[in-house]
């Protein structure tokens, strides 16, 4: 068995392997939590693909992942001092 190593998510480690990919030379085990994040973005993964392309896309996808993250954590803050003004009001 082998864990995840997602190039979007090197810290994973996940033991769901999904599938492998192509990345800068490697093959590469990828969760199926990985992969459906993977397929969020416009990623291609391949051996012909040029890596300098590949390293480009990863980073793309990388900063996206980390944006959409944030928006997350903010929406979350703001639902959670809503209900603290909700709190203070009731
Ligand atoms: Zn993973």
């Amino acid at each position: 068995m082998e864990r995840c190593r997602s190039p979007l998510n090197p810290d994973c480690g996940n033991w769901d392997i999904a599938l492998y990919i192509f990345f800068e030379g490697k093959r590469l085990p990828v969760c199926r939590k990985c992969w459906r994040q993977m397929a969020e973005t416009d990623l291609e993964w391949g051996e012909s693909i040029p890596r300098a392309r590949v390293r480009r896309l990863v980073e793309e996808a990388k900063r996206a992942i980390l944006e959409k993250a944030r928006g997350e954590a903010l929406k979350e803050v703001a639902e959670r001092l809503e209900r603290g003004l909700g709190h203070q009001r009731g």
